[in-house]
Formats: structure tokens, sequence, C-alpha cells
């Protein structure tokens, strides 16, 4: 078949020279088309007559933002001291080499030439946001002291500001000096340097067992996406790679273990798909403690404490992951202390139905830095109970509660986060269990709902759209023809990786477990990258590392 199909290549080559000799000028001509108008794409200077458009970040909100905004309308201008964009659902894959990590970051540059956005970008970080008087101060990342020369003014007409938050650590003892995050790509090479560097460590004949235990203990804090997908991916590397080139002695130390302070993982998803994780993750080897935290972090040690008993235990470890909370960034800090009374919520930026700053009229905060304040339910509870279609008999039934759910949760998102609770929450303000609410346990169930769901979760999904969200209203700004309706968050449902080429996946409709969540977890990623280019690599590297293993080598 192969010199058959060769000899039929070679007579269509001879037969055809004119077809060849068309097909090679035209793809040549594009491509040097491509490059010629690439050179002075960047050239071009700002029109003087546009409004100034500053976005801060390159991550999720902003390019998601910049992919769409008009920059026919703004002289946009982006500040960033990353001058790429880090597609983080596959960042954990990036630990243990099942995608090589500069596969998952996009440069911005790029991007912005791909969406062919005459923008501007600065690789800078920004250190001072003055509303009053429009602009925003910047710093060169890349200088070497303190040097005021090296910091440079933006003035802005419209300012968007998608910084992201910082790791929280919950002012845990020696977290930052012995643990290590996840949250960048340095992050994911450290953590791969770390677990190499130990097995290495483990297999010399000088390493005591008592120390090969403890450097093959990998503890990783918190069971949220980020952690179970980490433990998954650690897990899959030491079985499917490590195991093969060490002696099978280092696989009988191997430790993974889990802490958890609520009682499951993956508190966010469905309790069946949590349920599904940990019995996976058991069959697996892999220790999930729940109830606990963790009290402080050592060298070579970690100390937990049982959130019900208050019994604390101290822990070998080898490498500690902290994935579990965030906070606001210094620079966001700094622009909500100048807000004063606008800004009540110091865990972020608060920002109204339309995504625009609580204090401020032409700056908007997007994705994990902001939080938007929503109109509370219990100031609606009159006119809510005055609607004759829900409320029967003096009170809502489990039937009309769902519906009221249904027909509220667009206009109140912390109904939409009451998810597969519902049931739950109406017999628990049910006191007086005739299966009917009345007005006063219905006031109980709202303030319930006020009190705890008042902000979207922080995820790539939540800031996609409202970057997406902003640039729309941003390219209709001044067009009384076009009403600007609030945010509303569109949830198109969770994955997590849980090992052993399984996922799960959690929406309102559809739950999944296993083999086709981990293929639908992989389209649905594959699909939302930029680039063909990045499609291509991960495409490469999730079959290379599947067929032939992932890279051991430390470097
Ligand atoms: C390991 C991991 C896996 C994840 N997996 C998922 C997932 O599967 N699904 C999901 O929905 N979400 C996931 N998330 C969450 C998601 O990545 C975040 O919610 C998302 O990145 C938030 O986007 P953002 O634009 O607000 O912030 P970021 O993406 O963090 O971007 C912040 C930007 O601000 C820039 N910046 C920082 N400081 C400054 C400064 N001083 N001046 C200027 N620029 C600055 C940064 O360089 C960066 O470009 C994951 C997160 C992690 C860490």
């Amino acid at each position: 078949f192969f010199f058959g199909s060769m000899s039929r290549l070679g007579t269509f080559l001879r037969k055809s020279p004119k077809y060849i000799f068309g097909a090679a000028t035209i793809s040549g001509g594009a491509y040097l088309y491509q490059w010629k108008s690439f050179e002075f794409f960047f050239d071009e200077p700002h029109p003087e007559d546009k409004p100034r458009l500053v976005v801060l970040g390159t991550g999720w909100a902003a390019m998601s933002l910049l992919s769409e905004i008009d920059c026919e309308k703004y002289n946009v201008s982006i500040v960033s001291p990353r001058n790429y964009f880090v597609f983080t659902p596959f960042l954990p894959c990036t630990t243990v080499g099942t995608i090589e990590w500069n596969h998952c970051i996009e440069s911005v540059r790029r991007v912005l030439f791909r969406f062919r956005k005459r923008a501007k970008y600065y690789e800078a970080a920004a250190s001072d946001i003055d509303f009053e008087n429009n602009k925003v101060t910047c710093s060169d990342v890349l200088k070497k002291d303190d040097d005021p020369t090296k910091s440079f003014e933006l003035p802005y007409e419209q300012l968007v500001i998608a910084l992201g938050a910082d790791n929280n650590t919950f002012n845990t003892k020696g977290v930052y000096e012995h643990a290590t995050f996840l949250k960048s790509l340095e992050d994911a090479k450290a953590i791969r340097k770390r677990i190499l560097n130990n097995f290495e460590q483990a297999a010399l004949p000088s390493t005591t067992e008592e120390e090969r235990r403890r450097l093959l203990h990998f503890v990783i804090v918190g069971g949220g996406p980020t952690g179970v997908e980490f433990a998954a991916e650690l897990h899959d590397y030491v079985h499917d790679d490590l195991s093969k080139y060490f002696a099978k002695e280092c696989k009988k130390y191997l430790k993974i273990t889990i802490v958890e302070g609520m009682d499951r993982v993956l508190n966010a998803f469905d309790k069946e798909i949590a349920k599904y994780t940990q019995e996976k993750f058991k069959r697996n080897g892999v220790e999930v403690i729940t109830k606990t935290f963790v009290t402080g972090v050592g060298g070579e040690t970690i100390d937990f404490m049982d959130a019900r008993t208050k019994e604390r235990t101290t822990h070998p470890h080898g490498l500690v992951v902290w994935a579990t909370g965030i906070t606001t960034k210094p620079v966001v800090k700094g622009f909500m202390s100048k807000l004063g009374t606008h800004q009540k919520n110091a865990r972020a930026l608060t920002v109204d139905g339309r995504l625009t700053v609580k204090g401020c009229t032409n700056v908007y905060g997007i994705g994990d830095c902001s939080t938007i304040q929503c109109e509370k339910l219990e100031t609606l509870l009159d006119s809510l109970w005055n609607q004759q279609e829900y409320v029967k008999d003096g009170g809502l039934t489990f039937e009309t509660f769902q519906k009221f759910v249904a027909d509220h949760r667009k206009q109140h998102v912390q109904l939409d986060f009451l998810g597969d609770r519902l049931e739950q929450l109406f017999e628990k303000h049910d006191t007086e269990k005739n299966a009917l609410l009345s007005k006063s346990e219905f006031k109980k169930l709202i303030q319930e709902a006020d009190s705890k769901i008042t902000a979207l979760p922080p995820t790539a999904q939540v800031a996609a759209q409202q970057g997406s969200y902003i640039a729309q209203r941003l390219n209709h700004l001044g067009d009384t023809r076009h009403s600007v309706m609030p945010f509303a968050y569109n949830h198109r449902g969770s994955f997590a990786y849980v090992g052993s080429d399984e996922a799960v996946y959690d929406s309102d409709m559809i739950k999944l477990k296993g083999g086709a969540a981990f293929w639908g977890r992989n389209t649905a990623y594959l699909s939302k990258l930029f680039s063909w280019e990045s499609k291509r690599n991960i495409m490469w590297d999730l079959f290379w590392s599947k067929w032939f293993g992932r890279d051991i080598a430390t470097y």
C-alpha cells in the first residue's frame, strides 16, 4: 500500500507541475503578506481623537475582553508583568509533564496580532491607581533597583482592572517559606523539579528508610478542583512513568495526601460526584483527610488539626502544595482604601451589577479581583411575597419555591448558587413541618442565601464572561439604542480530572463521571485555546505522554 501510494504521488507530481507551482505561489504570497503586515502592525501611533482605554492584566478576564474590544473606538493599552496568557485549567498537567509548560501559554502580542487588535502592550506592573486624576502608575518589572525614573504614567478615559488575586495562606505559619503554590508557570516548574529531586534523593543508597518515607510524602492542602487535579496528575505520573524508572521500593514509600477543611473534596460539585472522586482516590491509594485544617508548615513536617476533636498531629513531608484560597493584591487593596466607604468588602474590589467599581464611573473590575454586590433578596421580600403565582394558602410549597428560584435565578445570582440544596434548605427552614414556608420561614431562608452566597466563584469561566461583557459594554458606550443589562453569569458546568483517564463534570443539567467526562474535558479545553498552534501542541502532548511516557529529567 505504501509503495503504491508513493508511486501514485510521484506520477501526480510529474504530471501536474502547474498546479503545484500555483499552490506554492499562493501559499508563499499569503505567508509573506501575513508577515509583512505583521512587521508594521504594532508601529501605528495611537490617533489623538480616540478615548484611551487601559486594561490591567493579561489573564482570563483581560484576554477575553481584548479579543472582543473594538480597537477602532479606543486607543487600547495593556499593562501586565506577564507577556503571556496562561491557560490555567491545564496548569496541573504541566507539573508532571503531561503537557509541556510552554504549550499552555500564549504570547499576548501574538494573540493581539491574530485578532488584529491594534493595542499597545507594556511589560510592567501597575503600582498605583489614581482615579481622581484618571491615571495609572506603572513600574518596569525588569529593573534592578527602585529607580523612580523607571516608572511611567498612563492616563485613561476608561480603565479595566483585571489583576486576578494572590494566594491566601490564612496566616498559616510557614506556608510562604516551605510550601509551593500552584498558580503560575514558575510554580508548576518548581513542583516538577521538586518531585523528581525527591525521587532521585530517595533512590540514593545513603538515604534512610525514614527519610525516604518523608521525601515521598506529597501533601496537597485544599480539596478543590486544583488540589484534586494535581493529586490525580501526580498519581498518574508515579504509576505510569516514575515506577518504571525507579526501584519498586520508591513506590512502596510513596504517599499522596489531600487535606480538606470541609467534609468532602470538590465542595462546589454535586455530592455524588464528590463521593465518586473520593472512592476513586481510595482505589488509587490517594489519602483524603477531611474536616482537618493545616495549622503550620515546616521544612520537613506539617501540622494538622482535626476540626471536630481539635486534636493536633505532625507529619513528615517531602512537598506541600498549597492549593486553597485567594486574597486581594496589594495594588487593588491600595485602590480600595482610596475609595473609602464605597469599598466595604476587604476581600475583593466591589463592583455593581454592571461591573463598574463602586465609587467610580469609568473604572470596571472583572475576574478574580472583583466581587459583585448583589441586591439583597431580603429587601425585596414584601414584593416577592405578594406575587400570587408563588404564594398559596399563605405560604410557599416546595414546588412553588422551586419555581420561584427558577424564575429569579437570572436576576439574583445568590439563587443560582443554591444549586442542588433546595430540598435540604426547604426542609431546614420549614420549622412547623407543614410542607409550607410561611413568610417568616421564607425570610430566614433568603437571609441564609443572602449571607452565604454573595460572590461568583473565582473561575476562568466567570472571568472570561465578565471580560466579554465589558468589551460589549465599552463597544456600545454612548449608544442610546443599546441598553445595558446587568451582568448575568451563565454557568456551563465544571470539569475536574480525577486520574487514570477519568474526569468528572457537573452542570445544572448533566453530571458525568469517568472516561466520557475525560474526553469531554479535553475537547472543551482545547476549544477554548486561542491559537491552532496551541491546540496542536497540546493534542500532541496528550498523545505522546499517554503512549510514550512523560519526561523524567530534572532541569
Ligand atoms: C491551577 C489552576 C487551575 C484552574 N483551573 C480552572 C478550571 O479548570 N476552570 C476554571 O473555570 N477556572 C480554573 N482556575 C481559576 C482561573 O484560572 C481563575 O479564576 C482565572 O485565572 C481568573 O482570571 P483573572 O483574569 O481574573 O486573573 P488571572 O488569570 O490570574 O490574571 C491576572 C493578570 O493580572 C496580571 N497582573 C498581576 N499583577 C499585576 C500588576 N500589578 N499590574 C498589572 N498586571 C498584573 C497577571 O500577570 C495576570 O496577567 C484555575 C486556577 C488555577 C490556579
